[in-house]
């Protein structure tokens, strides 16, 4: 294919449904498919022969990769078979999919190296690489939809935020309604393309990346604590984050699982309340209640912000009667 028919292909693909992985954003913009050369499309190795290992963790997850190790790939499985386990408990989710989802199982694609993810992921699966890794969730309303995660390995061969990624799509199978485009963001970005402008705030910005990193790291979560001491965000405030305005990887990730760990710890009646309008994809009613919200939490989190930030701090030692949890 030559560059421009592979140029206007991608502009009439289907729209990928993809979360941002901006943890691991890279200032560097790279982007293999503006660069590439024309003549070398046609020897562009193919997504099987790049990824040629199979690996079937469970029914919900299947690993695909260039160069996980069989210890690489039982460490992972059992990885995320935990955060599942977390997950379900968290939500008592388990067997509950939200109406009109078949996003019965993830497939994560894990290139060797960031070197190959750039060279080849574009491609592969029609998306940006300047960035660390990609959910994209596909049109889950569609039988025979595969949900995908790419990503790659680092240094260590360890593969970042793939707990993370793991989350986004259980919350968009078990908590949310409809796909990325459906939910409540500002993000615009190929090659999802979500139509503009942008709806009104609140978003849900703060509980998508929040309950993420929250689910993926526990109580764990020392750069997130650290900032809390700053009472730089009133919770009122967190709830207007985006992606493309009213963001920032502190605020989207460390003050989102800030915000996202208070309610779920302190406010779980207002969570389920919650949850039950994101199940139905009722997503107006969802910006009410919000709005009815309104400041009424500030004071308490602020509270509860000193309080972690202290416990934060002695976060190594057994703290708290010792409910200390590691991951
Ligand atoms: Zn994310």
């Amino acid at each position: 294919m030559t560059k421009m028919t592979f140029l206007i292909a991608l502009q009439r693909l289907q729209r990928n449904r993809w979360l941002k992985s901006s943890l691991l954003m890279s200032s560097l913009v790279i982007c293999n498919i503006a660069n590439a050369n024309p003549a070398d499309n046609t020897k562009m190795a193919s997504v099987d022969q790049i990824l040629s290992q199979q690996h079937q963790c469970s029914a919900s997850l299947t690993l695909r990769s260039a160069a996980l190790t069989p210890a690489q790939q039982q460490a992972a499985c059992a990885q995320l078979a935990a955060i599942e386990q977390r997950f379900h408990q968290l939500f008592q989710s388990a067997g509950k999919a939200v109406r009109h989802d078949h996003n019965t199982m993830l497939r994560a694609n894990i290139y060797q190296s960031k070197q190959q993810y750039v060279e080849f992921a574009g491609q592969h699966f029609q998306m940006p690489t300047d960035n660390g890794g990609m959910y994209l969730e596909g049109f889950p309303d569609q039988p025979g939809n595969q949900a995908e995660f790419v990503a790659y390995q680092r240094e260590q061969g360890q593969v970042w935020n793939l707990s993370h990624e793991f989350v986004h799509y259980l919350d968009g199978r078990f908590n949310l309604y409809g796909d990325f485009c459906a939910t409540l963001h500002d993000s615009h970005a190929p090659p999802e393309n979500c139509p503009t402008p942008a709806p009104d705030t609140p978003y849900l910005v703060w509980w998508t990346e929040g309950m993420a990193e929250y689910v993926a790291h526990g109580t764990e979560n020392q750069e997130a604590l650290k900032l809390a001491a700053t009472q730089q965000f009133k919770l009122s405030e967190l709830f207007h984050t985006g992606y493309e305005r009213n963001h920032g990887s502190d605020r989207i990730y460390r003050w989102g699982y800030l915000a996202a760990r208070y309610l779920l710890e302190q406010q779980r009646p207002k969570v389920d309340g919650m949850l039950k309008l994101l199940r139905n994809g009722d997503y107006p009613r969802y910006q009410a209640l919000v709005r009815s919200w309104g400041t009424s939490m500030d004071q308490e989190f602020s509270q509860w912000l000193t309080q972690q930030a202290s416990a934060g701090k002695t976060a190594l030692q057994p703290v708290n009667n010792g409910k200390y949890s590691a991951n």
